[in-house]
């Protein structure tokens, strides 16, 4: 069925497109998003690498400035001792001129060998205590030009948090107390604040040996907090000087992006990081669009496929449908052609089946130079008959030797039919004439011995007569040459006194029936 393959193979072709189609449609989203995905996380990467490195510059601004202020202060001490009056003088000119210069920096110590203050900055202030520590509080860091670096405190001279930073003074070649300089960790505080950095970034600043300067987001608790076991302090600010690192933080949980850089000519660093989710932020919104674009797109390809599969089923079910008709079709016309060939009253074929076999015979026969017979046989009186008894009797009757003269046919391939009116024939292949004869007479006595009682027959009871004629086809003969014969032999019947046989044979016909086995070969007598 070239159709129902037809129809198979775009099933198949259109499975293996949406297939084809999906996977290759996919493949192209999935390969946009990855590429989107790392290049938010590029843009990550470089923002804070240059966050960090930004601030660090910054950082290490504030503490030269410091340094410088702090190696000016002990060469002006070195030279004229700050016991005297007008040094002190200049030192506090020296400072108010830095101030402006260098806002960041809030106190100013000068502190003698037993921690007593000699000297301070801003003037005016209360002091709580006169006795200090000769170093700052917490471990300090030392940088390679002498400058020492605290942990973040409180400023016992403005109350301020501070960064202390620290310079030994010394005389005559001893130490003799220090220096002690405050920077505002305000300022550090504002310049982390003045950074985008998400709302769950991180900034931090720290020194290299592992203390907490300052911290975003902000909090007493970090400022001075030991680092040494915090992953980003243990396995990258100690193991490189600068880089990247991807925490999972153990304070808050957030996975974050840190660049570490070290603060120029100070032993600090400093740290920016970027939460993955806010790096990710917008390629996640742009995935949540391709998702909704991707359900469509698989929506409208499943529903296509579906919609051309139901389209190829139902070609499938009319051609089934269109198939079944065909078939009825079929044997409707058999039986209506079968129909056509039957006569209606007597249920035998009829003369239009008879003329159409007997063409075939005929043709057959002079083909094989075979005889053929033909029998007419004719009611007799049977005008008087529908006259005495009425013509529905007379069907009876009709019917009655039909089924008689079917009766008595034995031959496959011989045929009896009705011929029209009260007049029937029985078609004999490759019979000859004496055959052909004994099958009319034993229709002539089945059907007397039928006694279908008919007062206007001499016998008293229904009978026929019967013409057989017998010849051998050939090529030019007719049909109603045919008829022509077994009529005439019919008409002898009658005149001879009907009841009865009559035979006819075309003088000089040489006939040869295969009559042997049923007894149908005989002497013909005309
Ligand atoms: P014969 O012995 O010479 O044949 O005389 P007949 O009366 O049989 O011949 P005729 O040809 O004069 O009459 C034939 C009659 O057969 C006439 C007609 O009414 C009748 N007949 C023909 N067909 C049918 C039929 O189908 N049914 C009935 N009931 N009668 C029919
Ligand atoms: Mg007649
Ligand atoms: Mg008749």
């Amino acid at each position: 069925m070239p159709l129902k393959r037809l129809n198979n193979k775009v099933r198949i072709t259109s499975i293996v497109l949406a297939i084809l189609g999906s996977a290759m449609f996919g493949y192209a989203l999935l390969n946009g998003s990855l590429a989107g995905r790392q290049a938010a996380l590029k843009s990550g990467q470089t923002a804070t690498m240059n966050i960090a490195t930004g601030l660090a510059t910054q950082v290490n601004l504030s503490f030269r400035a410091a340094d410088l202020l702090l190696q000016e202060i002990a060469a002006l001490d070195n030279n004229n001792p700050l016991d005297r009056r007008d040094m002190r003088k200049l030192v506090e000119e020296l400072l108010n001129r830095q101030s402006r210069l260098f806002p960041e920096m809030d106190t100013l110590l000068v502190i003698d060998e037993q921690g007593r203050i000699l000297q301070r900055w801003p003037a005016g202030s209360n002091m709580s205590t006169t006795t200090l520590s000769t170093s700052p509080d917490g471990p300090a860091s030392t940088s390679e030009g002498g400058l020492k670096i605290g942990a973040p405190m409180i400023s016992r001279v403005t109350g301020h948090w501070v960064i202390p930073l620290a310079r030994t003074r010394m005389r005559q070649g001893k130490p003799a107390g220090e220096f002690r300089l405050g920077v505002s960790l305000e300022h550090f505080q504002r310049l982390f604040d003045e950074v985008n950095i998400g709302a769950q970034g991180s900034l931090l600043l720290g020194s290299r040996d592992g203390v907490m300067l300052l911290r975003r987001p902000f909090g007493e608790q970090f400022l001075g907090k030991n680092m040494v076991e915090l992953p980003l302090y243990r396995d990258h600010v100690r193991q490189r000087s600068s880089g990247w690192a991807d925490i999972n933080s153990m304070q808050d949980g957030i996975r974050r992006l840190h660049y570490v850089t070290g603060v120029p000519d100070y032993p600090l660093f400093v740290s920016a990081a970027l939460a993955h989710d806010e790096m990710l932020a917008d390629w996640h919104a742009a995935q949540a669009s391709q998702l909704l674009v991707i359900v469509a797109a698989a929506l409208i390809i499943g529903l296509l496929t579906a919609y051309l599969l139901r389209v190829v089923r139902m070609r499938d079910r009319a051609e089934d449908e269109i198939e079944k008709k065909n078939l009825s079709l079929k044997l409707l016309t058999e039986n209506l052609r079968a129909q056509a060939m039957l006569d209606g009253m007597t249920g035998i074929p009829n003369r239009r089946y008879l003329d159409e076999q007997l063409q075939l015979v005929m043709q057959n026969a002079s083909r094989s130079k075979s005889a053929l017979s033909l029998v007419m046989l004719d009611v007799d009186y049977f005008k008087k008959y529908n006259d005495l008894y009425g013509h529905i009797q007379g069907d009876y009757c009709l019917q009655d030797i039909a089924r008689t003269l079917q009766m008595v046919q034995r031959r496959q391939g011989d045929l009896a039919a009705r011929y029209g009116g009260e007049e029937f024939a029985i078609l004999l292949p490759d019979t000859d004439l004496a055959g052909a004869h004994r099958i009319a007479q034993k229709v002539v006595d089945a059907v007397r011995a039928l006694a279908i009682p008919h007062e206007g027959n001499a016998h008293g009871v229904v009978t026929i007569s019967a013409g057989v004629y017998t010849c051998a086809p050939r090529p030019e003969t007719r049909i109603e040459d045919i008829f022509a014969g077994a009529d005439r032999a019919l008409y002898r019947a009658k005149d001879d006194g009907r009841d009865r046989v009559a035979d006819y044979q075309p003088p000089h016909t040489v006939v040869s029936g295969k009559a042997g086995q049923d007894g149908r070969s005989g002497d013909a007598s005309a």
